[in-house]
C-alpha cells in the first residue's frame, strides 16, 4: 500500500484536495514527531461528501440487487486480507499499536466483512398473520446515508464493524475517523477503488471532531450517525443532532470488571487478565481494567501481576518483539500519568509501573509503564472512571454477592469476565452482569457473529452479529387489502 495517498480526501469517488481544511502532520506518538502528512476536510468538504453519499445511495446502491453488494463486499475483503501487513504498518505508525497487535487484529478485518456479505440478501421481512380481509407483511429498507464517526485505538475495526453492516443492509457512508490517526482509513479508500465500489458509496473525510464531526452529525441528508468513542462526545453528538431527528448508535466507554474466584484455573486467569490490563497499552473500551480477585488468592495475584509487569517489553511498535508501545497522543499520555498520580493520592498501592519512560531509546515517544495498583478501593476514581492506560487496579472481593456489587458497581456496562471452575456459580454470578458481553474463563474473544455494545453509559445498540444490521435497516409494514372493500363511515 505504498502507494496510498493521506493527502486526499476520498469523496464521491475521487481523490479530492480539501475546499476549506488543508495539510496537517500526523503525529508518531513513539517519537512526537510528524511521521506523514494528511488531508483534513471542513464544512463544506464534509457537505460535498454527505452529497456524493446521498446521491450513490438514491442511484446505483440502493437499487443493486443484494447478491451484486455482496460480490462486491467479497472482493473489497479479499482485497483487504492482501494488505493486512501495510494496513498493520500505517496503523501502528499512527496510533503506536504494538506490530503484533495491528498483525492480529487487522488480520480478522476481512471475515467481518466476508460475513456481513453473506447477509445481503437475506434481509427479508415477515409476514404477519391477521385476517382474511388483508395480508400484512414487513419489509427491511436501508437506513440511508451513514455518518460514522471513529475513535484513534482501532480506527480499522471500529470502520469494519460499522461499515460491514452499513453496506450489506444497503446504506452508503461517510467516515470521518479521529483526529489522531486518520491515515489508516484514507488506505481504505484505494481499496473500495481497487474492489470497483460506485463512487460515492464510501466516502472518507479526516477532520476535527467539533467541526468536521459536529458538522456530519448536524446534517438533515444524513439520515443516521455510528459512532464510537467517548460518552462525553455522544452527549454532545446527542445535542447537535437532535434537531435533524436523525438515528444514533453509540459504542462508548468502559471500565470493564475482570473477576478471579478462587476455584479458577489461576495460571489462566493471569494470562487472561495480564494481557487485557497492558493490551493495546490499555487503550481499548473492554480491557478488564478492574481485576477483582477473592480475598484468598489476593496476594498470590498481586505478586504475579508485579512480576508480569517486568516482563512486559515496551519499545517501538513496529518492533515485532515488543508487546506495548508508546500511549497514543500527547493528550492520553497526560491522563494516564494524571490518574496514575490520582490513584497514589487516593491511597492506592503502587505495586508496579507509574511512570513515563523516556529513556535515550524511546525518548520524545509517549510511553508508560505498564502499572499495577492493589488494595484499590472500589470507590476510587481509579476503579471507577475509564483511564484508557495501561493501569490495572486490583480489587479485592469476598465471595460472589460482593464481586456482583463491585462488578456492577460502576455508571460503565460494556463488558466483564469471570473465571471459575464451578458451572454453577459461573452461570450464577455470569446471569447478574450487567454488562453487553461476559466472557467465562475467556477474555476478549469476539468475533463477527457475536453481538457486542454496552449496558448503562456503554452505548446504544449492538455492532457485530445480526442485531447489528438492525441499526442500519428501517423496518416498512404493508397491509394489503384482499377485497379493496372499504366501507363508507358515513352512512346509517
Ligand atoms: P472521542 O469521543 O474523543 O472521539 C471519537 C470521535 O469523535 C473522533 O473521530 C472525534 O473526532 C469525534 N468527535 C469529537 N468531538 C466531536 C463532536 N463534537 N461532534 C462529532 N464528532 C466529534 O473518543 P476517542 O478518545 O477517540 O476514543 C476513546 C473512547 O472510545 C474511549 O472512551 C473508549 O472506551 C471508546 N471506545 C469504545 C469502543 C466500543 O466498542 N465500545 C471501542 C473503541 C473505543
Amino acid at each position: 500500500m505504498g502507494e496510498s495517498r493521506f493527502d486526499r480526501l476520498f469523496i464521491g469517488g475521487e481523490w479530492v484536495e480539501p475546499i476549506d481544511g488543508g495539510l496537517r502532520g500526523s503525529i508518531d506518538p513513539a517519537t512526537g514527531e510528524p511521521w506523514g502528512e494528511v488531508a483534513f476536510g471542513g464544512k463544506a468538504d464534509i457537505d460535498r461528501a454527505v452529497t456524493a453519499a446521498r446521491e450513490a445511495f438514491e442511484g446505483p446502491w440502493r437499487k443493486m440487487p443484494g447478491w451484486e453488494r455482496a460480490a462486491l463486499l467479497r472482493k473489497f475483503a479479499d482485497l483487504y486480507a492482501t494488505k493486512v501487513e501495510a494496513l498493520a504498518q500505517i496503523e501502528s505508525r499512527d496510533n503506536g499499536r504494538a506490530i503484533r497487535e495491528s498483525r492480529g487484529d487487522i488480520g480478522l478485518h476481512a471475515q467481518y466483512y466476508h460475513w456481513f456479505a453473506s447477509l445481503t440478501d437475506k434481509l427479508s421481512g415477515r409476514t404477519i398473520p391477521m385476517d382474511d380481509s388483508v395480508h400484512a407483511f414487513t419489509s427491511r429498507l436501508p437506513a440511508g446515508v451513514i455518518g460514522t464517526i471513529t475513535p484513534w485505538n482501532v480506527p480499522l475495526m471500529a470502520a469494519a464493524w460499522k461499515l460491514g453492516p452499513a453496506l450489506a443492509a444497503g446504506c452508503t457512508v461517510v467516515l470521518k475517523p479521529a483526529e489522531h490517526t486518520p491515515a489508516s482509513s484514507l488506505a481504505l479508500g484505494r481499496i473500495f477503488e481497487e474492489a470497483g465500489f460506485p463512487p460515492g458509496v464510501v466516502n472518507i473525510v479526516p477532520g476535527d471532531g467539533p467541526v468536521a464531526g459536529a458538522h456530519l452529525v448536524a446534517h438533515p441528508g444524513v439520515d443516521k450517525i455510528a459512532f464510537t468513542g467517548e460518552g462525553a462526545t455522544a452527549k454532545t453528538i446527542l445535542k447537535t443532532g437532535a434537531d435533524t431527528l436523525k438515528r444514533f448508535s453509540f459504542e462508548l466507554g468502559g471500565k470493564a470488571p475482570h473477576i478471579i474466584f478462587d476455584d479458577a484455573n489461576i495460571e489462566q486467569a493471569l494470562n487472561a487478565a495480564t494481557g487485557s490490563a497492558w493490551a493495546l497499552c490499555g487503550q481499548s473500551c473492554a480491557l478488564g481494567s478492574r481485576i477483582l480477585v477473592e480475598r484468598s488468592i489476593y496476594d498470590r495475584v498481586v505478586k504475579e501481576f508485579r512480576e508480569r509487569a517486568s516482563r512486559v517489553k515496551v519499545g517501538m511498535p513496529l518492533d515485532p518483539a515488543i508487546h506495548m508501545g508508546p500511549q497514543a497522543h500527547q493528550d492520553q499520555l497526560d491522563k494516564t500519568l494524571s490518574y496514575i498520580g490520582i490513584g497514589r493520592d487516593e491511597g492506592a498501592d503502587l505495586v508496579a509501573g507509574g511512570s513515563r519512560i523516556d529513556n535515550t531509546d524511546l525518548q520524545g515517544g509517549y510511553f508508560v509503564e505498564p502499572t499495577v495498583f492493589s488494595n484499590v478501593v472500589p470507590n476510587m476514581r481509579i476503579a471507577q472512571e475509564e483511564i484508557f492506560g495501561p493501569v490495572a487496579s486490583i480489587i479485592p472481593f469476598e465471595g460472589e454477592e460482593e464481586a456482583v456489587a463491585i462488578a456492577n458497581g460502576t455508571p460503565y456496562g460494556l463488558a466483564a469476565g469471570l473465571w471459575t471452575n464451578d458451572v454453577g456459580r459461573a452461570h450464577r454470578v455470569a446471569a447478574q452482569i450487567e454488562a453487553g458481553i461476559v466472557w467465562v474463563n475467556t477474555y476478549r474473544y469476539i468475533r463477527w457473529s457475536t453481538p457486542y455494545g454496552g449496558f448503562k453509559t456503554s452505548g446504544w445498540g449492538r455492532e457485530n452479529g445480526l442485531e447489528a444490521l438492525d441499526s442500519y435497516l428501517e423496518t416498512r409494514t404493508t397491509i394489503v387489502s384482499t377485497t379493496g372493500q372499504f366501507p363508507d363511515p358515513f352512512v346509517g
